[in-house]
């Protein structure tokens, strides 16, 4: 018989990462044994019920015993309490890993609680939807998705192997970098992203009301999309910009130059300024394409997809 990939794996957080991992695992038999967590037993019962565990508890501890491999995918703020319950339990060579949307506070929570005898290998799976919730996870979510890991300097190089091949066998591309590089990176082309997605929503929640519906009529013309974004899960992303704060900062105030930049050009009529800019985006949104992490089907696909779109997050 083939050995699974992982004897007994743990997941704790049924929500849309977790369930999508296990899914994954499930049906691409990378575990041996599979154990959900969830602190939320409306969430263990519904996991019952899709069938896609092995063992499912509301005890985060329980299920890291003889856990070869335990990943935490539970909001950022939440994850060094989950490490304080299961670090104790972690048995020698175990390996304790996260899909956190910030990976610096992700160590720094986390890593106090890590055992001696085990090792911490963060990881941040790029790839998401709007929707959370065990019904949300599907087993594709990481399909030719990037997932960054970050270990540790001085991390054991065998760990981050069965890290990285975890991943690869979920589907996705595997990227290794440190966490503070990460949370920079992510910071621009996740986090700033969707702070503008759920700032402009409110701006037009605002408007007086015959402008708020008109919002609503109209909003095909780019309004629409920024609302998908604008409607994930509040706790995620009140705790990634709770933890993220300096980079989201450090990006924000690039984003607001640039913007004021562009601000000046409209109001002294220079088309070159704004034409060069939106030339330049447009190549970079051909690149994205070029490279599978996006459609090139017009409305973003919406017409043609029948599963859930991707986001990275
Ligand atoms: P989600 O769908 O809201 O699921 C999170 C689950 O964790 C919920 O069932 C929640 O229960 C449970 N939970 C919260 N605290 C817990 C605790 N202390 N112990 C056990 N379970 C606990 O969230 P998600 O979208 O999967 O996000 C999970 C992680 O993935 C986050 O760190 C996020 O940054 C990261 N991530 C998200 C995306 C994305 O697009 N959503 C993409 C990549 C990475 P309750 O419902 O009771 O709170």
């Amino acid at each position: 018989m083939i050995q699974p990939l992982v004897p007994r794996l743990a997941i704790i957080g049924a929500g849309l990462i977790g369930s999508s991992l296990a899914r994954a695992a499930r049906e691409k038999h990378l575990a041996g044994t599979l154990v959900v967590a969830d602190a939320d037993p409306a969430v263990c019962e519904r996991v019952r019920q899709l069938g896609f565990a092995d063992v499912m508890t509301q005890d985060a501890g329980e299920a890291a015993d003889g856990a070869d491999i335990v990943v935490v995918a539970v909001p950022v703020g939440a994850s060094g309490k989950v490490a304080e319950v299961v670090g104790p339990r972690l048995k020698p060579g175990a390996i304790l890993s996260d899909v956190g949307s910030v990976k610096g506070f992700v160590v720094e929570a986390m890593a106090p609680h890590v055992p001696a005898h085990a090792h911490l290998i963060p990881a941040h799976p790029v790839a998401g939807t709007e929707f959370s919730g065990p019904d949300a996870g599907f087993a594709t979510l990481f399909e030719n998705r990037w997932c960054i890991v970050t270990p540790p300097e001085g991390a054991d190089p065998q760990a981050v192997a069965r890290i990285v091949a975890l991943w690869r066998a979920a589907g996705a591309n595997v990227e290794t970098m440190s966490a503070q590089h990460h949370d920079l990176v992510l910071a621009i082309t996740s986090h700033v992203p969707h702070l503008i997605a759920y700032n402009i929503v409110g701006t037009a929640a605002h408007l007086e009301e015959t402008l708020t519906s008109e919002v609503i009529k109209f909003s095909a013309g780019g309004f629409r999309d920024f609302t998908r974004i604008a409607s994930s899960d509040p706790t995620m992303w009140r705790d990634v910009f709770l933890t993220n704060r300096e980079a989201v900062l450090e990006m924000l105030g690039r984003f607001t130059e640039d913007l004021t930049a562009l601000q000046r050009a409209i109001r002294y009529g220079d088309g070159d300024v704004l034409f060069e800019h939106f030339a330049r985006t447009r190549a970079i949104r051909r690149s994205i394409i070029e490279q599978g992490q996006e459609t090139a089907a017009p409305d973003f696909g919406r017409r043609a997809a029948e599963k859930p779109k991707h986001e990275d997050s």
